[in-house]
């Protein structure tokens, strides 16, 4: 086996979740998903699609008409990608995990530096080390009030001419940081200078909560030009309820489409059709699902935190986007304990925070897309109990 292989690390959160294996009644609150069921529109899509006998391999790159959707959809998002040859740059991948692995595979070398800002949700960094690069960390850090912050100055020094990759998700799993449209332009003029390739996971961009023209967090998309190196993923899973499916996109330079092309050929060959037929409803009628997704998420937010918040002991900021509340509990340093204990003793399934990045050694990851905001309250009121 390679070195780079045999020395990753297992998920510690599905550590925490095998302590609740054949344990009744936990609230699982530990992986990112909600538990909402696909939309039936689009489920019942997929189900035509298979009765039409669409069973075969299909493009590379994803079907014609599902590329020209997201072209319309992310010009619709981020105008200014408007005219800026979209469909070509545009590949549909196997979710947002398999799209950020094909990033990976694209632009790294093994040997090369990677900058990854963290915490981060741990894929962004084990993909890099699969390719043999090496990674550096730049950590958000958690103020006063418990949002985590960037210290643009710190990263930007970071990142020089020998860095040939940036690493950064934002809205942030697990922190719900986010970038700044300014911050945003600060890394993407530096990185022009440095030569450094950015690859932006924004699979969290539809779950903001702030107000915006577009309804979205701020995105690269907004500020680069088609042949910046900059690659950004984005998935159906989070905005679309459709994680089970595996389906996402990249948007790239138009130099990097035929590699990625030739790339997911010996990856998946190709999505299956089935699910993007599925997508193209999910997309045709994407008003209707994410703004209503959206609304139900905020909910569920401003139900947990100020609930976390009213806890003695409690450190938790409200996010600005993505699902996760990111809470420390005082005098309570070893989350990866922390959370088993609280799986076995109180039935409360959360994130340890070491599990992205050991900056985060000591939080929790409480997951708030639950379709039923009781089961949220329930979890704060075993907490609650837990802590007495
Ligand atoms: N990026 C981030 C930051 C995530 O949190 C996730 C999933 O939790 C993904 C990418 C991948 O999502 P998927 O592969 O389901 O599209």
């Amino acid at each position: 086996m390679r070195n780079a292989v045999s020395a990753l690390e297992g998920s510690r959160i599905r550590e925490v979740a095998n302590e609740g294996l054949g344990r009744e009644g936990v609230l699982k609150f530990w992986f990112g998903e909600s538990d909402e069921v696909t939309p039936a529109f689009i489920r019942e899509a997929a189900i035509a699609s298979l009765h039409e006998g669409e069973t075969f391999y299909a493009h590379n790159l994803g079907l014609p008409e599902l590329r020209a959707a997201l072209a319309t959809y992310t010009a619709r998002l981020h105008p200014t990608q408007a005219g800026q040859g979209l469909p070509d740059r545009l590949a549909v991948t196997s979710g947002g995990v398999n799209g950020l692995m094909l990033a990976c595979q694209a632009v790294l070398d093994a040997g090369d530096e990677v900058v990854a800002v963290t915490p981060v949700w741990p894929n962004l960094v084990a993909q890099p080390l699969i390719m043999g690069a090496q990674v550096r960390r730049v950590p958000l850090r958690p103020g006063v009030d418990g949002a985590w912050g960037l210290d643009l100055a710190e990263l930007l020094a970071a990142i020089t001419p020998r860095t040939r990759l940036l690493v950064v998700n934002a809205p942030n799993n697990p922190s719900g940081w986010t970038l700044s449209a300014d911050e945003q332009r600060a890394i993407l003029a530096h990185c022009r200078q440095t030569g450094t390739w950015i690859l932006a996971d924004e699979v969290y961009e539809r779950l903001y909560y702030a107000p915006t023209a577009n309804g979205c967090a701020p995105s690269f998309l907004d500020h680069a030009k088609a042949d910046d190196r900059l690659i950004v993923t984005h998935s159906f899973s989070k905005s679309f309820l459709m994680t089970g499916w595996r389906l996402g996109w990249l948007v790239m330079p138009p130099g990097l489409t035929d590699a990625m092309g030739k790339l997911i050929e010996f990856n998946t060959s190709c999505a299956p059709v089935f699910v993007q037929r599925a997508a193209l409803q999910a997309l045709a009628r994407a008003d209707e699902v994410t703004p209503a997704l959206v609304a139900h998420l905020k909910t569920c937010r401003d139900t947990l935190v100020p609930a976390l918040q009213a806890l003695p002991g409690i450190e938790v900021a409200t996010p600005l986007g993505g699902m996760y509340a990111f809470l420390r509990i005082h005098g309570q340093d070893d989350c990866l304990d922390v959370a088993k204990r609280l799986v076995r003793e109180a039935g409360l399934g959360l994130a340890p925070g070491s599990a992205f990045g050991p900056e985060a050694a000591g939080w929790l990851r409480w997951c708030f897309a639950s379709r039923d905001t009781g089961r949220l309250l329930e979890g704060v009121d075993r907490l609650k109990r837990w802590l007495r």
